[in-house]
């Protein structure tokens, strides 16, 4: 059993306090890491040279009586697709192997600003493009609540870390669900802020439209102390809000007494499993229970999200993945000229899924098709802008399940097509730039973790927190963030 570790808020009281050492506690991350990451795979790379040294300064901190801050002696993971300087920083690609950035995320600076203690580097589907954690050029991350089965993606890695107790909490990305369909199948929270109210400098870019950071945890109020640390206004990201965020750990405790949430209908027909449709209708039970009126709600357009993510993602991807040239970052082929330099660094560096997704986006903003393609699109996400802004007129929140099934095989999903589907409750929010949490709610049928998805307007992210506490302790099992058996063969 894993999950007598420490929360994020237990840490930091207990190191600020003085009864524990920053060094003690990222001690404790890096023998739970070395007992099994051998079988879990969640990180690419580990840096335990940082996160001494980051100890120490904390420990010197609390020796000298000053603060080092909410998260002091926190053990951190980072998703590798965001900067970390002098630190590899792979985006599980053949191209950026070896790449090591000369300067750090904001969110990183941030992180350790508050006393957070970054352990390591985490593994993801190759520049974020995936459900499953198996596009990565560096092989595959393991559930770890069942290692035959996937971890979900394409934050696999980072989800995993903190499912099974290497550290308490984690950053991902989320382009169209890859924090939280990941921290659905593996069990833990995991939020997407409102688009702009965490920093991106120094993520790597998919899609700069729909990009954004946030954290997983093991509870809501970790994911709330998290996500406040790295939010709010940062000058070197133009998408930055610049107003103040409200604070998510102000609204914990608020409860759901008198508001008005809606199960979107289109989000618990066909194509949602029945055990993962039940949990949801447990969990609006909860929220009623709490005060809350739960009603259903169409938006009918969610249902076109999918379509239109897979024309904006990819056409956005392959002018942001343009710049892996052979010349500014990262792998080299050699060729007879630029032009073929190019090509064979381009044809070695990138995997399978990158390659469709650049080609996708290629032919999707060609001239004589930009109209019916990248543009319809665009047109289609004003469209759920419009249908969730009239849905909000009568709802302070939505819910819905946030993947239509429990963690798959390993293998199960080889077209793409249907890993896409995975998304499908996601992506809306991505699409129109709200905020979402999932939370973990029961198991299915299989035993495995099953999320349930809020859903806020801009900037409602503090709301997410508040309804997210009340799914928390409504929790029908306890065994969803770190405490479930291993089970399954590990398969080479
Ligand atoms: N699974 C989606 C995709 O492959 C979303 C990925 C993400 O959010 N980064 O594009």
């Amino acid at each position: 059993m894993m999950n007598a570790q420490l929360t994020a808020i237990e840490t930091a009281a207990r190191v600020r306090s003085g009864d524990m050492t920053a060094v003690e506690a990222l001690a404790q991350s890096q023998a739970a890491v070395t007992a099994r990451d051998a079988d879990v795979r969640a990180f690419l790379h580990l840096t335990d040279d940082r996160a001494a040294e980051q100890a120490d300064r904390v420990d010197a901190q609390v020796a000298q009586g000053q603060d080092p801050g909410p998260l002091a002696g926190v053990p951190i993971a980072i998703k590798d697709n965001m900067c970390t300087r002098g630190a590899p920083t792979t985006c599980s690609s053949k191209m950026l192997e070896g790449w090591k950035p000369p300067y750090d995320a904001t969110v990183v600076s941030r992180l350790e600003a508050a006393g957070a203690l970054v352990v390591g580097k985490t593994n993801l589907d190759e520049f974020a493009m995936g459900s499953s954690t198996e596009n990565s050029a560096f092989g595959p991350t393991r559930n770890p609540h069942d290692l035959t089965r996937v971890p979900g993606g394409s934050s696999g890695g980072s989800a995993a870390a903190v499912a099974a107790g290497f550290v308490p909490l984690s950053l991902g990305s989320d382009t169209g669900g890859s924090i939280r369909q990941p921290a659905a199948l593996c069990g833990v929270v995991g939020f997407k802020p409102t688009y702009g109210a965490v920093s991106r400098y120094g993520l790597i870019a998919f899609a700069s439209s729909l990009d954004q950071i946030g954290p997983f945890a093991s509870t809501v109020a970790d994911a709330a102390l998290c996500f406040d640390t790295i939010g709010g206004h940062d000058p070197r990201d133009a998408t930055s809000i610049p107003s103040a965020i409200p604070s998510a750990a102000a609204a914990l405790g608020n409860g759901v007494a008198g508001k008005r949430i809606g199960i979107i209908d289109e989000l618990m027909g066909e194509g949602i499993d029945d055990d993962v449709r039940a949990r949801v209708e447990q969990a609006a039970a909860a929220l009623a229970d709490a005060g809350a009126t739960v009603e259903r709600v169409s938006v009918p357009a969610t249902i076109y999200g999918l379509a239109a993510y897979y024309l904006i993602a990819p056409a956005e991807a392959s002018s942001n993945l343009a710049r892996y040239d052979g010349v500014r970052y990262g792998q080299r082929v050699d060729g007879v000229n630029v032009e073929e330099m190019n090509a064979a660094t381009r044809t070695a560096g990138f995997g399978d899924e990158v390659k469709r997704r650049i080609m996708l986006g290629t032919y999707a903003l060609s001239s004589g098709y930009y109209d019916a393609y990248y543009g319809k699109a665009q047109r289609v996400r004003t469209l759920i802008a419009n249908e969730f802004a009239q849905a909000y007129s009568s709802f302070d929140l939505l819910m819905s399940p946030t993947s239509p099934s429990t963690a798959f095989e390993l293998g199960a999903k080889s077209d793409p097509m249907s890993l896409y589907m995975c998304d499908v409750c996601t992506i809306p929010s991505n699409l129109v730039g709200h905020p979402a949490l999932s939370v973990p709610f029961g198991v299915g049928d299989d035993g495995l973790p099953v999320g349930v998805q809020l859903l806020a307007p801009l900037l409602g992210d503090d709301e997410l927190f508040a309804a997210g506490q009340v799914l928390e302790d409504a929790n029908p099992t306890d065994a969803t963030a770190s405490g479930s058996e291993i089970r399954g063969e590990v398969r080479p």
